[in-house]
């Protein structure tokens, strides 16, 4: 390796943002780029994933998960190919998937990679439907919402990673699904492509109203992405015994300080289950999840859209428009071209 390809590239957290992040809390530095040792496997970053819950690694306070600290390579999931392997389990050319941070070149225990195949379903869906966001849709819908035929399920952040699988499995299960998300076109997309049975924008001057009015049935299943005003619009109609999967709350992420919270004792009148869950709470879930819906990814019966940025010096400003509803569908950051 020589000149350029001798070095890698890796975005490092330089101060913890107050609000927005924005590319001047981080840093790029470059170095040579290191050999594994036996046991290790080099990597070379083709997809890097851009997900909510980043900004949570960012605050001081501990959230469910360790934060990145000051200096350090900020965390996400990749997806890679092996350069030089040092563990038999992997050979050049191998693409692999692990949560192994921004950067262009990754070195890593084989342990913390699982091979994938470039054959099943495009690469970049192993971030997306087929990994982590696909897996969070999967346990919330399957093990809280629990929807059933003829039942009102509603998903916000609908046209995004998590909220378009939810909404199609609980399509499948035989619920009429209603989404909310941020504007026409993405409204559109989730009734035309999702098969949604109605969505319902946002940003519109009557939330209450036109959820009133897509719902007429009320709300039996919950699946929460955002809160905020429409977590607040969804409660006023949730029915007896509606189950709520609390997943995300991404309206508060940029936050100082939490708003007050919203009076819940309609929970105890209405029977109504609260739960929220981790994906990585139960990971055997994931691989289950991968191989079910591989076969359905790769036939069609289950749609996904993808919402790709070039460089990876352009992964803090994707991290601010994901938080800002920016993106459409499934963010990525497109680090290195899979043919180069
Ligand atoms: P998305 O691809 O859905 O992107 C986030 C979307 O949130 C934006 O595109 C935007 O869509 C919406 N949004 C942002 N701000 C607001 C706001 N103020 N009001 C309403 N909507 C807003 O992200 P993911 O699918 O990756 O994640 C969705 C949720 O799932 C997040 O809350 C995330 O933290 C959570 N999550 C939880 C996991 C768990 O284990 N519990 C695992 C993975 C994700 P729009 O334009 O439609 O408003």
């Amino acid at each position: 390796m020589s000149g350029i390809n001798n070095l890698r590239r890796s975005i490092v957290l330089k101060r913890r943002p107050k609000g927005e992040p924005s590319a001047a809390d981080f840093d790029i530095i470059e170095e040579t780029i290191p050999n594994p040792d036996p046991g290790e496997v080099l990597t070379r970053t083709l997809w890097l994933s851009i997900d909510p819950y980043m900004r949570g690694r960012l605050r001081e306070e501990q959230t469910y998960a360790a934060g990145v600290q000051i200096g350090e390579v900020m965390t996400g999931e990749t997806v890679g190919r092996v350069m030089v392997s040092g563990d038999p389990r992997f050979h050049a050319g191998d693409f692999v998937v692990g949560a192994r941070g921004w950067q262009t070149h990754t070195i890593s225990q084989a342990d913390q990679l699982t091979k994938i195949s470039a054959d099943a379903a495009p690469l970049s869906t192993y971030l997306g439907i087929l990994g982590m966001p696909g897996a969070t849709a999967y346990a919330g819908v399957t093990e809280i919402c629990k929807p059933r035929q003829g039942e009102t399920f509603v998903v916000s952040a609908a046209s995004g990673a998590v909220g378009s699988v939810a909404g199609q499995l609980a399509k499948r299960a035989g619920a009429r699904v209603v989404g909310i998300a941020g504007g026409a076109e993405k409204c559109l997309w989730a009734q035309d492509k999702l098969g949604f049975d109605d969505c319902v924008d946002h940003r519109s001057l009557d939330l209450q109203r036109e959820l009133q009015t897509a719902c007429p049935n009320g709300i039996d299943c919950y699946f929460e992405n955002v809160g905020g005003a429409v977590q607040q619009a969804v409660f006023n109609l949730l029915n007896p015994f509606a189950r709520v999967a609390m997943c995300g709350m991404v309206s508060q992420y940029n936050a100082q300080e939490f708003p007050p919270g919203p009076n819940l004792g309609f929970v105890v009148g209405k029977r109504v289950l609260i739960q929220g869950f981790i994906v990585t709470d139960r990971p055997e879930r994931l691989t289950e999840w991968r191989a079910m819906a591989e076969p359905l990814v790769a036939d069609g019966s289950l749609a996904y859209r993808e919402d790709v940025i070039e460089g990876l010096e352009n992964a803090p400003d994707a991290l601010a428009g994901i938080l800002d509803g920016r993106n459409f569908g499934k963010l990525l950051v497109r680090v290195a071209h899979e043919a180069d």
